[in-house]
């Protein structure tokens, strides 16, 4: 007897519940100016923070709706404790077809042996130049070397589809689309460069400094020749591009191009707040669920009805906004900061 396969739950427009972020911390070792530019943050209470298995229940319950990908990100998720034995945790559950990490990899060289024999996937490394003063400047950051080493370990731990995410602004790194993608040619790492969104978090936003996806291609071609598009998956947030030397790169377009139409992807914070949109005004409270013992079955009930009622599409309506700034001020930000980027989990 043939098995029926599941029914995909649906939001009101037709989009299944398949992908998960789930932040793991809401800390983070670098202060990007496109991210978390102040100097102090309001934090999440640590006892707050979901444990491990609490982690692995939920993501347990939302694979058995459809979630068949789930990316660790953070904050920076490599800062948690022992971020491998999650890894291997939600490994067992082979309904998880892709289990991958976004990180800045700054402290990936000293975990990536152990995350890949842990079971993860795959690995997105941020960075955003080549330049280790525009790093110190741009992130507060003096681990430039780190995070190449960091790509290089990924390579060595037999990560093969490495991929490189870099945030494109106008006047900071616009000026190294060519020698990021040399760079990750060099090391094995296909790049995306991703539009400057105007986030919770990208207090400093203008509209001025976006870079378009149409921008790049341009000036990409002016120096490296015919850049060709790359039939393939409609749904998926890059569009991917062919350089005449056989470079494949990605670019995300979030702000002139959303796609909010294909969206799949929901975020879990690391306190268990569940957000339906990366601009999405409230989340679904899990944790409350986790910790007053409610049952799989009421588990499964409150996120598929969540799902089911879901109408976000964010970034179209950010779009539609004729005078665009910051999504948030500092305020805002303080006054509740799971609108901040970090705790979503970008
Ligand atoms: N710490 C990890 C890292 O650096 O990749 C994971 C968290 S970070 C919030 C995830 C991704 O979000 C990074 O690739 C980062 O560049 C991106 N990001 C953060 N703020 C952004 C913004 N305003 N516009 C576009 N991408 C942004």
């Amino acid at each position: 007897m043939t098995v029926p396969a599941p029914t995909p739950l649906l939001d009101t427009f037709r989009r299944p519940l398949a992908s998960l972020r789930v932040s793991v911390t809401d800390r983070c070792n670098m202060r990007c100016r496109y991210c978390m530019p102040e100097e102090d943050y309001v934090w999440l209470p640590r006892e707050s923070i979901l444990t491990y298995e609490e982690i692995a229940r939920v993501v347990g319950v939302f694979a058995s709706l459809g979630v068949d990908n789930v990316r660790l990100t953070g904050g920076e998720a490599l800062l948690r404790q022992d971020l491998a034995s999650l890894v291997a945790m939600l490994r067992r559950d082979s309904r998880l077809h892709d289990l991958a990490l976004t990180t800045n990899g700054t402290l990936l060289a000293e975990h990536a042996e152990r995350l890949r024999r842990a079971g993860l996937g795959r690995v997105t490394v941020s960075l955003d130049t080549l330049h280790p003063e525009r790093l110190e400047q741009f992130s507060r950051s003096g681990r430039h070397a780190e995070i190449v080493q960091g790509i290089r370990a990924a390579r060595r731990a037999g990560f093969e589809q490495l991929k490189i995410n870099s945030v494109v602004i106008r006047g900071y790194n616009d000026d190294e689309l060519a020698d990021l993608l040399a760079f990750g040619r060099a090391e094995g790492a296909e790049v995306r460069f991703i539009e400057y969104m105007d986030v919770g978090g990208a207090t400093q936003w203008s509209a001025e400094q976006v870079v378009s996806r149409d921008e790049i291609i341009q000036r990409l071609a002016s120096t490296q020749g015919a850049i060709d598009p790359i039939p393939g998956d409609a749904r998926a947030p890059a569009t991917r591009f062919r350089l005449a030397d056989g470079t494949i790169f990605g670019i995300i377009a979030s702000v002139t191009a959303p796609f909010c139409w294909s969206c799949d992807r929901s975020r879990l914070t690391a306190d268990g707040t569940w957000f339906l949109c990366l601009y999405g005004e409230q989340g679904v409270d899990l944790r409350e669920l986790l910790r007053r013992g409610a049952s799989d079955a009421e588990l499964t009930t409150a996120i598929a009805e969540a799902w089911r009622a879901r109408t976000d599409r964010g970034a179209e309506q950010r779009l539609a906004v004729a005078e665009r700034g910051a999504l948030y001020q500092i305020d805002g930000l303080r006054a509740d900061p799971h609108r901040e980027m970090h705790t979503r989990g970008g």
